[in-house]
């Protein structure tokens, strides 16, 4: 460790922090008392027992035989792995996050677990999540803050990960992909700046009470992991790495299974369609629990788009502000476009959907702990058959509290505003699903006073019934809608 780790990064002044995490309180008070050179470069040994610092053998034997040391004062060897440690002194980064590392697997960081084990008072509690104590394992891996961070890092890093809870298992599955040949050195190498990034992060966010957003911190971390290798001539070579590594990736998790989130997180999965020249694009989502169970799903009528990738951006607006009204704050979108997914999180600009994208950003910083990921288009079949329904039915937007099943009624209530014609200011209202068409019509007539247009669909058969304001049944026709305003 060099004295300048102590120090606020490129000011020479004592980082409080880390003073904290790596000093006993009376070292600290003594170290605090030095001068620190506005220009010296490197950290030299002194011997603190002669006037010119200089050891020698008379004043090394007057220590040997005056100075004792307590059994408690003996210098215990910091805890962690030394095989792991050896291994990250021998990466390929830089000294400032090996030392990092270092201090982590040596429970040198100061979290707040960490200084209540050296008696200084401080709440144990995690202050960005709430959940959990704040231990290092904890704030770079569990989290739900520092899961987001890796789960918008991934598109980067070609994969996704689950930590365990356990610290030293969770860094040697990072330092074992450096062994890994069909993996980028980028790849292999941006965890490491992701957890610095973490750190800092927490750092901002506990001190200067400045609160980025997990995508926000992924793409400094990547963005800094690669000018650092580029300026130190690593071989950044993304693009033949990333195509072996990509394939494997496919290969690997190419299937249909849905997979849920981790405990605490919802996730959603949107779709949307488009077809050249349709004057709407349709869209579909489902947010879904860790227990795999649906809790809201639904689709709408968005404005024309004119690509696959504006309709699929537009979707994602959608679901975020859906995601929003509805209260939902942890949540794993997931999408089956890929050049969506990249241009989010690679933080690029598109030249037709650049406005649109920052929309996106916009409620994106509303949901700090959201992220999107990309799955294969199986993954996503439940969103994309509710896409399809957004055609067929000639309502704006709905949404279903059960997801639809092919033998009931769901009642479907459509709030028209003043311009219905203008589909995006259109809310849509979560009601019911019914068994039966006595049931769905007594609850239409319960809410009646508030809405203008009920509809009532029989899923099996897709025949729609128009409802009027009083709950009474009228038939009509499927594009009843488009008039009946
Ligand atoms: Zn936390």
């Amino acid at each position: 460790m060099k004295v300048s780790d102590l120090w606020l990064e490129n000011r020479r002044e004592w980082d409080p922090v880390t003073f904290e995490g790596v000093l006993n309180p009376e070292d600290q008070e003594l170290a605090k008392k030095l001068y620190i050179s506005k220009y010296a470069e490197d950290d030299t040994y002194e011997w603190a027992y002669t006037k010119n610092a200089q050891y020698t053998v008379r004043s090394g034997y007057w220590v040997a035989t005056h100075i004792t040391l307590d059994e408690e004062d003996h210098i215990q060897p910091p805890q962690g792995s030394l095989t792991i440690k050896q291994q990250i002194w021998k990466l390929p980064i830089t000294p400032k996050i090996k030392h990092f590392l270092w201090r982590c697997l040596s429970g040198a960081l100061a979290t707040t677990t960490q200084l209540r084990s050296r008696t200084i008072p401080a709440d144990p509690i995690c202050q960005r999540c709430c959940q959990a104590e704040e231990t290092t394992n904890h704030l770079l891996f569990l989290c739900s803050f520092a899961q987001a961070v890796w789960r918008c890092a991934s598109t980067q890093l070609g994969r996704q990960f689950s930590f365990s809870d356990n610290l030293e298992d969770n860094i040697t599955l990072l330092l074992q992909r450096q062994q890994d040949q069909t993996i980028s050195k980028l790849h292999s190498l941006t965890p490491f700046w992701i957890m610095w990034r973490l750190w800092k992060s927490r750092n901002a966010y506990l001190f200067q009470k400045i609160n980025r957003s997990a995508g926000h911190e992924a793409i400094k971390g990547s963005q800094e992991a690669m000018e650092w290798l580029e300026v130190n001539n690593t071989q950044v070579d993304e693009s033949q790495n990333t195509c072996q590594s990509s394939t494997h990736m496919n290969r690997s998790t190419r299937n249909s299974h849905w997979s849920p989130p981790p405990q605490g997180w919802l996730k959603c999965n949107f779709d949307s369609g488009y077809v050249t020249g349709r004057d709407f694009t349709t869209t579909g989502w489902i947010f879904r629990d860790w227990n795999g169970k649906a809790l809201l799903s639904g689709c709408a009528r968005l404005p024309k788009t004119h690509s696959v990738l504006e309709a699929e951006a537009f979707g994602f607006l959608h679901v975020l502000q859906m995601a929003w009204i509805k209260g939902f704050r942890n949540v794993w979108f997931e999408c089956d476009n890929l050049e969506l997914t990249t241009l989010i999180n690679k933080w690029e600009d598109h030249v037709s959907i650049g406005s649109l994208l920052y929309d996106i950003r916009h409620w994106m910083m509303k949901l700090p702990l959201c992220s999107l990921a990309h799955v294969n288009r199986e993954k996503n079949s439940a969103a994309d058959a509710l896409s399809r329904q957004a055609s067929s039915i000639m309502t704006m937007s709905h949404s279903f509290i059960t997801p639809p099943s092919p033998t009931s009624f769901r009642l479907l209530v459509v709030v028209a505003n003043s311009n219905p014609n203008n589909a995006t200011q259109s809310v849509a209202t979560v009601v019911q699903q019914h068994h039966t068409r006595s049931h769905a019509c007594s609850f239409a007539s319960s809410v009646a006073k508030n809405v203008f247009v009920f509809l009532l669909v029989l899923t099996a058969t897709n025949k729609v019934v128009h409802v009027t304001t009083t709950g009474r049944l009228k038939k009509a026709a499927q594009n009843v809608l488009n008039t009946s305003y």
